[in-house]
């Protein structure tokens, strides 16, 4: 028996070892999991409960996360948890096969679906924004992204650089929790990258974590640095203390054009993310609270210069895509007109690999042992060798990524691909050599779990962008198929009114039972992601159906 984990407001660290307090793996993973999110070298920001993108939360309030954990250990293995927006609401008989937690996350009604209306809601304490993976409780820090923003660097350098990026300049901008990847991602494929980012504090992390390499203050100097490294070909990142808007304006005046240019700022929140131009930090911060409906006047006016300064980097010649933070939603919405010249990262790069159901599959070792990652990466090895971009990216990830809280590594695997790994991964469990149970997710950017028009379904082939049956399927046959948490969010990604999403994770703890569960949700998961674009017309997802023999009655029918 272990004493009942005591919660002081604050960052957490989730207890580690083979040992369980809760009654279950299942239960016992959530409550790590959940911890692990507000652990200091996780979270942005622990001491506010936020996770990461903007104001993404795991838990509504120091009350709510107390309960949460209390619950957790005290849960029968048959029992399952109700938690909506961040606050545990109910617990209720179901079977040890069921998901132990259920989390619904920011979900309002259409019409009432915008930040005006949640906002007022959160400040009543009646609801919070649960980002994608902070109120779902998979987070895993900066790495969780870097994979997929690698990728999608190499994705660009193979359409227009002959496959690598020696020698050409990455602009971007935010240094946050998930944009912090751009500059160690780029690096990766071997370019300069030059990121702004209006908080020194949000660098020097990046600098601690070797996820950026220098720091400057003076734009005109980091231009003139990232300018001289392209020129010796030097794969190396500067951030630069500045606001994005400033940069790009600064570029266009002195006719510098970058290869390739994106944008991570927080512009799917408009208050409590982006930061507007010509103030200072301290100010905006001020004004954040004093006048809201002003700070958020200014920042709409920013996204609309920031938008037309990318539009004409784009015109001037580089390679330019949104990185979905709903910065051209934003913009449009402010009265840019032609907001969306620039496309998306999924329709650019992304959604071939969706259609066969690949996505960003990830795992943490609840032991809190690297060793235990240091087998998974090895087990991964040996069932895909012939994976030559899956091996690079192991190699680089075991060499160049530091851990963040639990150990854990992200790899985008496909249909069939998932269950594989996850199977393997139970059987070492089961056979001691991996010394305690692993969680085993991903994050709510995937190929079946989501509908977000300005990100990860722009411009289907049907029309079918803003058709949200498809998450609540995905959610539903989750729970089904009796994964060990299951959630349903609104506004990830992209902010309130833009997307529906679904998140899991299962637990492989070695019993049967898991064998069995992991084989159902990890298939079924990524399953539903071919479904959704072969019924959208995409001849990759129909084909992947056909040779993987997915049971779609409408297409074989
Ligand atoms: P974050 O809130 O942790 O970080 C955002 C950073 O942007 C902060 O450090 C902030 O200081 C900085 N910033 C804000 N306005 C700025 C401006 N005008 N100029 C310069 N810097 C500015 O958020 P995050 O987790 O890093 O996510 C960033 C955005 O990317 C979010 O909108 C998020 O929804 C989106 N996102 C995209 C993907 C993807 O795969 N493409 C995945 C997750 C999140």
């Amino acid at each position: 028996e272990q004493t009942p984990l005591h919660i002081v407001p604050g960052p957490q660290r989730a207890p580690r070892g083979s040992e369980r307090r809760c009654k279950s793996w299942k239960a016992e993973a959530a409550l790590r999991m959940l911890l692990n999110n507000l652990d200091d070298e996780v979270a942005e920001e622990p001491e506010k409960l936020i996770v990461y993108g903007g104001s993404g939360k795991a838990a509504r309030d120091w009350d709510c996360l107390r309960s949460i954990v209390t619950t957790l250990e005290r849960l029968e293995p048959d029992e399952t948890l109700l938690v909506q927006s961040g606050k545990p609401v109910g617990v209720f008989r179901t079977t040890e096969d069921a998901p132990r937690v259920l989390i619904a996350n920011s979900n309002l009604v259409g019409n009432w679906a915008n930040w005006e209306h949640f906002r007022k809601l959160e400040a009543e304490g009646k609801m919070m924004f649960g980002q994608m993976t902070a109120g779902s409780w998979i987070y895993i820090g900066s790495q969780g992204i870097v994979q997929g923003t690698y990728e999608t660097f190499a994705a660009a350098a193979k359409k227009h650089f002959g496959g690598d990026l020696r020698g050409r300049l990455v602009v971007t901008a935010g240094l946050g929790g998930m944009g912090g990847a751009q500059p160690l991602a780029a690096t990766m494929n071997n370019a300069v990258c030059l990121a702004a980012e209006v908080d020194p504090k949000r660098i020097e992390k990046r600098l601690e974590t070797r996820y950026t390499d220098e720091m400057m203050t003076d734009v005109d100097a980091a231009i003139d640095r990232a300018l001289e490294l392209k020129a010796k070909g030097e794969a190396r990142s500067i951030g630069v203390v500045c606001n994005a808007v400033e940069l790009l304006e600064r570029m266009i005046a002195r006719d510098i054009v970058p290869d390739i240019l994106t944008d991570q700022t927080s512009a799917h929140d408009p208050l409590g993310g982006y930061v507007p131009r010509d103030m200072a930090l301290s100010d905006a911060f001020a004004l954040r609270e004093s006048d809201p409906d002003e700070y958020q006047r200014r920042s709409f006016a920013t996204m609309v210069d920031h938008v037309k300064a990318m539009n004409e980097l784009q015109r001037r010649g580089a390679d330019t895509f949104d990185y979905g933070n709903n910065l051209r939603g934003h913009a449009q919405e402010a009265g840019l007109e032609n907001a969306f010249e620039f496309e998306g990262f999924v329709p650019k790069y992304v959604r071939p690999l969706f259609c066969e159901g690949k996505g960003p599959f990830r795992w943490a070792a609840l032991s809190g042992d690297p060793q235990d990652i240091a087998v998974t990466d090895r087990i991964v090895r040996e069932l895909f060798p012939h994976d030559t971009a899956l091996l690079r990216w192991l190699d680089m990830a075991a060499e160049r990524i530091e851990f963040q809280g639990l150990p854990a590594r992200i790899c985008w695997l496909g249909y069939g691909d998932r269950a594989k790994a996850g199977l393997a991964f139970n059987e070492a469990v089961r056979r001691g050599e991996i010394s305690a149970p692993l969680a085993i997710g991903r994050d709510h950017l995937d190929c079946g779990s989501v509908a977000s028009p300005n990100r990860e379904t722009e411009a289907m082939k049907d029309g079918t962008d803003a058709v949200a049956d498809w998450p609540l399927l995905n959610c539903m046959l989750n729970v089904a198929s009796g994964a060990a948490w299951v959630s349903f969010h609104h506004g990830g990604g992209v902010g309130m009114g833009y997307s529906l999403h679904c998140g899991q994770v299962s637990v492989a703890d070695g019993t049967p039972q898991a064998q069995a569960a992991l084989e159902r949700v990890l298939t079924n998961d990524c399953g539903t992601g071919v479904m959704r674009h072969a019924d959208a017309g995409y001849e990759e997802a129909i084909d992947c159906a056909r040779e993987r023999h997915i049971d779609l009655p409408m297409i074989d029918g």
